[in-house]
């Protein structure tokens, strides 16, 4: 079975959960109840496509405009970062 990793976008608790390709992703942080994104391993460009199916259809407008630009360029170790230094490119104009 695969391991997917997961991010809280509320406190970025990082966190892994082992699922079958079926199961339904984890959409609640177990540290704090925020939601989660699915993480990918590996596979940068379908990161988004991954997580698109339980998020889009009650994300706000900033998150869908920042999930457009977190799109483009990147990584995943980049995006990392930036959550570590608790900054949130969507809230900046
Ligand atoms: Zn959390």
């Amino acid at each position: 079975m695969p391991t997917y990793e997961y991010e809280c976008e509320k406190c970025h608790h990082l966190f892994e959960q082992v699922q079958k390709i079926t199961d339904e992703p984890v959409k609640v942080c177990p540290i704090c109840g925020g939601k989660v994104k699915r993480l990918i391993s590996g596979g940068g460009g379908f990161l988004f496509k991954g997580n698109g199916f339980y998020i889009t259809d009650h994300r706000s407008e900033s998150y869908k405009k920042r999930k457009k630009e977190e799109t483009g360029s990147i990584t995943k170790d980049d995006k990392k970062a930036k959550n570590h230094s608790g900054k949130e490119p969507a809230e900046k104009k």
